[in-house]
């Protein structure tokens, strides 16, 4: 166990331009460079700015680490280990398909039941969760990890062991998530802990792609009194990401006339008027800092070769880490379907009753959001990574189910459910987990919720996060 006094701790901060989307595996973020260097600019970076943990949070770790409790928490944890995986697996072959969540959920919910915690629900969602209760002068915690995968329902969800690695889709992305969490849950129940602040811990639906956070969009609208959220995610246990990365999707479709292409030459045409916004749309620069990017992903339309076509239909997404510039994209991109469309019928001279037109719908709506690089929530996740001897880092901006908090002001950070998972979200190469140490996540985010709620008792500490 690593010792270090958080007073004289100095770890270089190195710029990146790595960035993770959605809740891709890996690392959970960039690399921090050599944690025990201390001046920066070496390995040719440019000097980068030092992050150093305040006193009152490196005061607050001495005092954690000193709990007896909290080593019993911290071996209960490692000695899970074997348990936690065999779970992972069992969560891992229950198929969870976006909107489909139910099964998942269900066997979800009765875990968290045998666990003890109290009011252990279901919302209208299908979200699932308990709460373990504080002694009441502290702030509440939700911690959750997500149950849906990208898979279709048909997916085989079989997970498979091969040279101690474990292979399934979806038994890193979140079936890890969701493990760890049960394990960080008996830590908490068999060392008795008691916390200042109640803790919640739960599983979400649609954190996935069209899933588009429905599952903590009615987590947080029905329950206002939330003052932290932590969400586990694939990663190890070293990285912090507390910037939310925010995106915006639309399908936009241009209905026409449509019609023969000889007999009824002279039509306009809805692939025509497409092809004149994407024309238009691709000569979109946003900045690059705060990144905002485009894409025009899908396009469908037509029904023959020898047709005019009467529909055509594309799905954008855009994306920024600024809330601004992601409006300001939005604002420059979506008129640039109308313009394609009046351009195509003002070239034919469409009459008014054969007029190509624009429907416009959004499908997707992931806010984006920043806090504070030394929030007491990135200082906690933080500490707790260093306090374990790992070399701890902050992450670049990502997308999950911390965006919606983070956008709502509530400190919030994603953190790894520890080993490596890799192929997340892939349909061609087999995602796989390897839990190789594994064990760290979940000790590290038992740490940060500590942290967080504050600990009673003869040594109490105070909690990091003011409640609400
Ligand atoms: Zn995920």
């Amino acid at each position: 166990m690593n010792r270090r006094r958080f007073s004289k701790l100095v770890i270089p901060l190195v710029a990146t331009s790595l960035l993770a989307i959605g809740c891709t595996g890996g690392s959970g973020g960039a690399r921090a460079g050599n944690p025990a260097a201390t001046s920066p600019g070496q390995d040719g970076q440019a000097p980068a700015p030092d992050y150093v943990v305040s006193t009152q949070v490196s005061g607050a770790y001495q005092t954690i680490m000193g709990l007896p409790l909290v080593r019993q928490g911290l071996d209960h944890i490692q000695r899970d280990h074997e348990r936690t995986i065999d779970e992972q697996i069992a969560i891992s072959e229950i198929p969870a398909a976006p909107f489909q969540e139910d099964r998942r959920g269900a066997d979800y919910l009765r875990r968290l039941t045998e666990l003890g915690l109290d009011n252990v629900r279901r919302d209208s969602v299908g979200n699932v969760y308990g709460v373990r209760r504080g002694t009441g002068d502290g702030p509440t915690i939700f911690i959750s990890a997500h149950l849906d995968t990208v898979f279709p329902p048909e997916t085989d969800v079989s997970v498979t062991q091969k040279d101690g690695k474990l292979y399934g889709p979806g038994v890193g992305d979140d079936a890890r998530g969701l493990a760890a969490l049960l394990s960080v849950v008996r830590a908490f129940q068999e060392t008795a802990i008691q916390t200042r602040g109640d803790i919640i811990f739960g599983g979400t639906v649609g954190e996935e792609g069209l899933g588009d956070l429905r599952g903590v969009k009615t987590f947080f609208s029905e329950n206002k009194d939330v003052d932290g959220f932590i969400t586990i995610e694939p990663g190890d246990a070293e990285g912090v990401t507390y910037q939310a990365t925010g995106s915006r999707r639309y399908e936009i479709s241009f209905p026409g006339p449509g019609g023969h292409s000889f007999g009824d030459f002279g039509r306009p045409s809805s692939i025509s008027a497409m092809g004149r916004a994407i024309a238009a749309i691709s000569e979109i620069r946003p900045p690059a800092d705060p990144k905002t990017t485009f894409t025009v992903g899908v396009v469908k339309g037509g029904t023959s070769v020898n047709s005019i076509a009467g529909d055509a239909t594309m799905q954008v997404d855009m994306r920024s880490n600024d809330p601004d510039a992601l409006k300001k994209l939005e604002e420059q991109l979506l008129p640039m379907a109308q313009a394609g469309a009046d351009t195509e019928n003002a070239r034919w001279n469409a009459p008014a009753d054969g007029r190509i037109t624009v429907k416009t719908e959004l499908v997707g709506d992931r806010p984006a959001g920043d806090q504070d690089l030394h929030s007491p929530i990135v200082e906690a996740s933080y500490a707790a990574a260093a306090e374990l001897g790992l070399p701890a880092k902050l992450g670049a901006p990502s997308s999950n189910d911390a965006n919606l908090p983070i956008s709502l002001g509530i400190p919030a950070v994603r953190l790894g459910g520890g080993g490596q998972a890799e192929n997340t979200h892939s349909f061609t190469d087999e995602e796989w987990f390897d839990p190789k140490d594994a064990h760290l996540g979940p000790q590290r985010i038992f740490l940060t919720a500590l942290g967080l709620a504050g600990v009673s008792g003869p040594e109490p500490v105070s909690p990091l996060l003011l409640s609400r």
